[in-house]
């Protein structure tokens, strides 16, 4: 299982950089991707090979960048499962309703998929410090898996940010600061540091592993609908990693032969306090416009401008899909039918994406018999306030 990484190369305009040195942002801005020989990873990337690996993660080595599993940085993640919605999907018209569940992976967020990858790429790669802005969630996922590393974190957060992340980063030992500001406030501090004292830049998509551990969802997905993809995929879109990341996947196991030629709907599912990506869609356009005064509980998808909006936008097109904006007030009532209905405790952003499915069923966008996932990134423990104050 030896990693095929070949390169990384510039998502807009396709320079092609070393993929052993540190790299960050391509020289004309826009965010670079891995690229792997996937010829050679076909050899060994196979469904029977599979069969006999972990059940996590770490079992898609060839399209996974670490060179040398043997100095790996895991929180032993095992891979999520995919739960049929048996109550509320019907009662939303759905016969195959599906959730997969991130919120059973360490620190409670899919975060730490791309946390384990880009941690464990940042280590193997030399990096002795990192900095990062963020909402909560990948601030978390990133401090713990640098305090197994050993690596120093230094975590931007905005102030408003449930209070229950900073109590973890600042217990797993990261350095956090606070903003008065949204995340878009917290990547210029982080830049102003980087730029400063030389540490690596662990922002969204301004390095190019993070996006690998995220991708990994559509390479379980794929494997949990028995090497088929659902028809709709629902995400809860902020910086739209997880989405670009799947997307990826799907389309690497494509060409080493895995799957069929057949992509599922995308839906970006945002907050209507903070609806970039939805608006661009609306507008037929290729990028965002930068948000202003986001406001919603779904902190997590709180991303006035993601920096990949670009391949957020074209993986909608692309696959026919579309974007929703869904109020908070729907997005918490979904998130007590769904506990009530089916036991789940799902985060904001994972309630909205039920939200957005209730909605496209009603309107005929979705068809009853078609096989439909929504991605739940975190638990709504995440929300819970941290004992020794209040929100
Ligand atoms: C970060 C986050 C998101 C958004 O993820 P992206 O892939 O960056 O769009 C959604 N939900 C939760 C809970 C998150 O922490």
């Amino acid at each position: 299982m030896t990693s095929a990484l070949s390169h990384v190369a510039c998502s807009r305009c396709g320079a092609r950089y070393d993929a052993d040195e540190i790299v960050q942002l391509c020289a004309c801005g826009a965010p670079l991707l891995a690229r792997y020989d996937l010829e050679k990873a076909a050899r060994t990337l196979t469904r029977d090979a599979l069969g006999g690996r972990e059940p996590a993660l770490w079992r898609y080595g060839e399209l996974l960048p670490l060179r040398d599993h043997a100095g790996r940085v895991s929180l032993e993640e095992r891979m999520t499962p995919v739960v049929p919605l048996r109550r509320l999907g019907p009662e939303l018209g759905f016969d195959a309703l599906f959730v997969k569940d991130e919120g059973l992976l360490p620190t409670g967020s899919f975060k730490a998929r791309g946390a384990a990858i880009g941690v464990s790429r940042a280590k193997e790669l030399g990096v002795r410090a990192f900095a990062m802005p963020t909402n909560g969630n990948a601030g978390v996922a990133w401090a713990a898996y640098a305090a197994r590393a050993g690596i120093e974190a230094r975590i931007v957060m905005p102030k408003d940010a449930p209070a229950i992340h900073r109590w973890e980063c600042e217990t797993v030992g990261a350095r956090l600061s606070l903003v008065d500001g949204f995340i878009g406030d917290a990547g210029r501090i982080v830049a102003d540091e980087v730029a400063k004292e030389g540490i690596y830049d662990a922002s969204t998509l301004k390095e190019p592993y993070r996006i690998e551990g995220k991708k990994t969802m559509g390479f379980e997905l794929v494997e949990q609908f028995g090497w088929s993809v659902p028809d709709v995929i629902l995400y809860p879109t902020g910086g739209g990693v997880g989405l670009i990341g799947i997307d990826k996947a799907l389309r690497e196991l494509q060409e080493i032969g895995l799957i069929a030629e057949r992509m599922p709907r995308f839906v970006a599912v945002q907050a209507e306090g903070c609806a970039p990506i939805v608006e661009a869609w609306k507008e037929h356009r290729t990028v965002s416009t930068p948000w202003e005064k986001t406001h919603t509980v779904a902190f997590g998808i709180a991303v006035p401008k993601a920096i990949g909006d670009f391949l957020v936008l074209d993986a909608l097109y692309r696959t026919d899909g579309m974007a929703v904006a869904v109020s908070d007030a729907e997005l918490l009532e979904m998130q007590r039918s769904i506990a009530s209905r089916e036991g789940l405790f799902v985060c904001a952003e994972g309630a909205a994406t039920l939200v957005a499915a209730g909605r496209l069923r009603e309107s005929g966008w979705i068809e009853r018999g078609e096989r439909v996932l929504a991605i739940n990134t975190g638990s709504a423990l995440k929300a819970a306030a941290a004992p020794t104050g209040d929100r």
